[in-house]
C-alpha cells in the first residue's frame, strides 16, 4: 500500500528499527492469529505474547534501569503500538498491556516499587491488570465504594471491580480503593495487589463483541490484607495517579485505533482495486473512490492528533485536552472506517472469512474503555476555559 507511520515525520533511526520489528511480528505473528483468536472469545493468545516478550515488544515502555526497552518517549511507544494494531487491536492492546500497569508505578510509586514490581515485567512474562472499574462506578470514578480500612501495617480491601482486562491471568493487580468515600476524588488509593493474596477471587471470563484476545472478568476483594508497602503514593493520590496515567494511555489508544483504521483502508483499498461491477473495478466508481479518500483523509487526522499529543507529552507540557482528542478522534475514526471498509465489501464485508467485521466490532470498545466519547468531549470542554 505504500503508507506509513512515517507520513509527516523524521523518524530516528532507532524509532525506524522499532517500527520495523512491530510492523514485522504483527504481518508474520498476529494478523495470522487474529480471527482463531477472536472465535475462541475468552482465551488470550499467551503463546503470541510470550513470542512478543521474547523480543522485548512487551517491555519496551518498562524504564532500562528495570531491564525494560527504556523506550522513555511516548512517540516511538505510540509508533510502535500502531504497527502492532495494524495487525489486529486486540492481540496488540494485550501485547503493550503492561504498561497500563507500569504507568501508576512509575508516576506514584518509590524507586524500591518501582524496581520490586516493574523489574519483573522487563524480564519475565507475568501479565498484570488494573483495577478502578465497579457495578455501580464506571464514568464517575470518583465514586468508586471499594475500601481499604487501615489496620496496622496493612490495610483491609473489601469491594468488587468489574470489567477488568487480563484479570484471569495477572499475577499483580493495581486496585484502586477508597479511604473515606465522602471524600470522592481524594479519597482515592492505589494499592499492588499480588494475585495470590488471601480474599482475592476473580470471576468466569466475560463473553464480549470484539478484542477478545484480552479476557476481562471480575475481581472479588473479601478481606484482602495489603502490607501498607504496597501503597503507591500517600493515601489520596491515587486518583491523581490515575488522570495521569489515562493522560498517556489515551494518547496510545489514539495510536491503537489509527493502526486499526489504517488497517481497514488498507484491506477496502485493495479489495476496491480487484473487485469489478459493471465492467470495472469498483474503485472507478466514485462513490467508492471518495469513501476511501475520506478513510485515507480520517486515518491521517488521527495519526497526526496522536502525534501531536505524544510530542507535547514527551516535552513535559500538559496534554490532558490533546490526549483526550486523539483517543476520542481516533476511536471515533476507527469506527467510521471499519464501518466503511465492511460497505466497501459489500456482502463479503458481513462474512467472518473478511477481517473487516471483526475489526468493526473491534473498534467499538474504543469509543468506551478509559473513558467513554462523552468523558473524552467533558474533558476536553472543560479545558476550554484554559485555552
Ligand atoms: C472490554 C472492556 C475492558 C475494560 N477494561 C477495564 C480495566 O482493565 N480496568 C478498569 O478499571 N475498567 C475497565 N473497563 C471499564 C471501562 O473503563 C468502563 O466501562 C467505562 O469507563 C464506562 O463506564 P460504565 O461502563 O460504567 O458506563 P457508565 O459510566 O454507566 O456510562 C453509561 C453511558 O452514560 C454516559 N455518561 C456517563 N456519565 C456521563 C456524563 N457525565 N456526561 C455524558 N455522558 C455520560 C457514558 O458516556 C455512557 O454512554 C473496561 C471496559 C470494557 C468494555
Amino acid at each position: 500500500m505504500g503508507r506509513t507511520v512515517r507520513d509527516g515525520l523524521r523518524l530516528t533511526a532507532e524509532q525506524q528499527q522499532f517500527v520495523e520489528l512491530a510492523r514485522d511480528f504483527a504481518a508474520r505473528e498476529i494478523r495470522p492469529r487474529a480471527r482463531a483468536v477472536d472465535e475462541a472469545d475468552t482465551e488470550s493468545p499467551l503463546d503470541v505474547w510470550e513470542k512478543a516478550a521474547e523480543l522485548g515488544l512487551t517491555s519496551f515502555m518498562i524504564p532500562e534501569k528495570f531491564g525494560g526497552g527504556g523506550v522513555g518517549d511516548l512517540l516511538t511507544q505510540v509508533l510502535i503500538q500502531q504497527e502492532l494494531c495494524h495487525g489486529d487491536i486486540g492481540i496488540g492492546n494485550l501485547i503493550t498491556s503492561n504498561g497500563f500497569f507500569s504507568a501508576p508505578i512509575e508516576h506514584l510509586g518509590t524507586p524500591e516499587q518501582q524496581e520490586r514490581f516493574l523489574g519483573p515485567l522487563a524480564t519475565g512474562s507475568p501479565l498484570t491488570a488494573v483495577a478502578v472499574t465497579e457495578p455501580g462506578s464506571g464514568s464517575d470514578a470518583a465514586s468508586i465504594r471499594t475500601s481499604a480500612r487501615r489496620a496496622g501495617d496493612e490495610y483491609v480491601l473489601n469491594g468488587r471491580k468489574t470489567w477488568i482486562s487480563n484479570a484471569p491471568y495477572a499475577e499483580h493487580f493495581v486496585i484502586f480503593a477508597t479511604t473515606d468515600p465522602a471524600k470522592r476524588a481524594k479519597g482515592v488509593t492505589a494499592f499492588v495487589v499480588p494475585r495470590d493474596s488471601p480474599g482475592l477471587a476473580v470471576g468466569p471470563p466475560f463473553p464480549k463483541m470484539g478484542q477478545r484476545a484480552i479476557v476481562n472478568a471480575e475481581v472479588f476483594l473479601d478481606d484482602v490484607r495489603v502490607p501498607a508497602e504496597n501503597r503507591l503514593g500517600e493515601e489520596g493520590q491515587g486518583f491523581a495517579g490515575l488522570m495521569r496515567t489515562f493522560d498517556a494511555s489515551r494518547i496510545l489508544i489514539g495510536a491503537a485505533t489509527t493502526g486499526l483504521a489504517r488497517a481497514a483502508l488498507d484491506f477496502a483499498n485493495e479489495y476496491a482495486r480487484e473487485r469489478t461491477q459493471f465492467g470495472v473495478p469498483i474503485i472507478q466508481h466514485q462513490a467508492v473512490a471518495f469513501r476511501l479518500a475520506d478513510m485515507a483523509t480520517r486515518v491521517d487526522t488521527s495519526h497526526l492528533l496522536t502525534v501531536r499529543a505524544a510530542t507535547l507529552y514527551d516535552g513535559g507540557h500538559p496534554v490532558t485536552q490533546e490526549s483526550a482528542m486523539a483517543k476520542l478522534v481516533g476511536s471515533e475514526n476507527a469506527m467510521w472506517c471499519t464501518h466503511a471498509a465492511v460497505q466497501t465489501l459489500g456482502g463479503y464485508g458481513y462474512s467472518r472469512e473478511y477481517p473487516v467485521e471483526r475489526w468493526m466490532r473491534d473498534a467499538k470498545l474504543e469509543e468506551i474503555e478509559e473513558g467513554t466519547s462523552d468523558i473524552q468531549r467533558l474533558v476536553i470542554s472543560r479545558g476550554l476555559g484554559a485555552r
